[in-house]
């Protein structure tokens, strides 16, 4: 049996490993493909192919989007983003814009709270095009204002922290429009962090199925046995494909490891046969 990885984030968002360090990794454990799934970036998906190519491993040109929902925020992955996806490149760097405005702002206010940190520091740790909290956490973890990525969200930029602003992000039918018309394979990503009831989900599946959503993250690192049976049973019910991925992040999650997950996530290569086979039937590139 061969495993694949679906869901995972490099430099060029909040994950730690540069995108051909990455697949270099998933090479050495063997996996048989992986997507690079960054948030609101695709800048570090040539790199990660060129290296799939290098590495003899298959990666798959992915992005996570976060999107409003009547239940609050959700993430959706787009797996297999076209080669110039215009549109949805345009979009993505209106969202990059408006986090350099979020994170100036939740700077300003560690500043004013007495936390002596910069924008260039949290740039410094970024590296990368799509920057956020867990960036921001960083720094103040550096410079000894918490002991722990934890405490900076509970402290400061978590919903509740002191110094948290709120992200801008896309309307669902928005990002599914944009996803689709970058001929993108849809999947609702880790269903069991909504705190959504089976019928709550049920009735946010079949919206998004009439935006063109087709497939449902029933594997992740995240999930419960009964998260993975109830997205299972809802794949089955509704007709839409089973995707699953670790959502590794490299240091800046360190629990939760490339195609392991937490240790024990193993996700079968035959789940990406079934994808594929689903894009060949809407004559879609693989
Ligand atoms: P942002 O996109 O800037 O709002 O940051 C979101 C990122 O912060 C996601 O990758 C989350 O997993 C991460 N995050 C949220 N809460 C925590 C936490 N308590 N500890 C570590 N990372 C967190
Ligand atoms: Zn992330
Ligand atoms: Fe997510
Ligand atoms: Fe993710």
């Amino acid at each position: 049996m061969q495993f694949i990885d679906l869901h995972t984030h490099t430099c060029a968002s909040d994950g730690s490993d540069k995108p051909s360090d990455l697949v270099k990794k998933a090479a050495r454990l063997g996996l048989k493909a992986i997507a690079i799934t960054d948030h609101d970036t695709l800048s570090g998906l040539s790199e990660a192919c060129a290296q799939g190519v290098e590495s003899n491993i298959e990666v798959i040109r992915g992005c996570e989007l976060s999107v409003h929902s009547e239940g609050g925020e959700l993430h959706i992955l787009g797996l297999w983003i076209e080669d110039n996806a215009q549109e949805l490149e345009e979009a993505l760097e209106r969202l990059r814009k408006f986090r350099t405005e979020r994170n100036k702002i939740m700077v300003e206010r560690l500043n004013n709270m007495g936390l002596d940190i910069c924008y260039a520091d949290v740039l410094n740790v970024a590296g990368g095009d799509a920057v956020g909290r867990p960036h921001i956490a960083k720094v103040l973890l550096q410079k000894g204002y918490i002991t722990s990525i934890n405490q900076a969200f509970t402290s400061y930029l978590g919903s509740k922290g002191k110094a948290y602003a709120k992200k801008e992000i896309l309307n669902m039918d928005e990002a599914m429009r944009l996803l689709n018309n970058a001929k993108a394979s849809i999947s609702l990503a880790h269903p069991g962090l909504l705190s959504c009831s089976e019928q709550c989900l049920t009735k946010l599946l079949l919206q998004l199925k009439s935006l063109g959503l087709t497939g449902i993250e029933a594997y992740h690192s995240a999930h419960t046995r009964s998260n993975e049976d109830m997205c299972i049973r809802l794949a089955q019910k509704f007709g839409l494909d089973i995707t699953g991925g670790s959502d590794y992040h490299g240091a800046t999650k360190p629990h939760i490891q490339l195609g392991f997950g937490k240790g024990n996530l193993r996700i079968s290569s035959d789940l990406l046969d079934k994808l594929k086979q689903r894009r060949v039937k809407n004559k879609l590139k693989i």
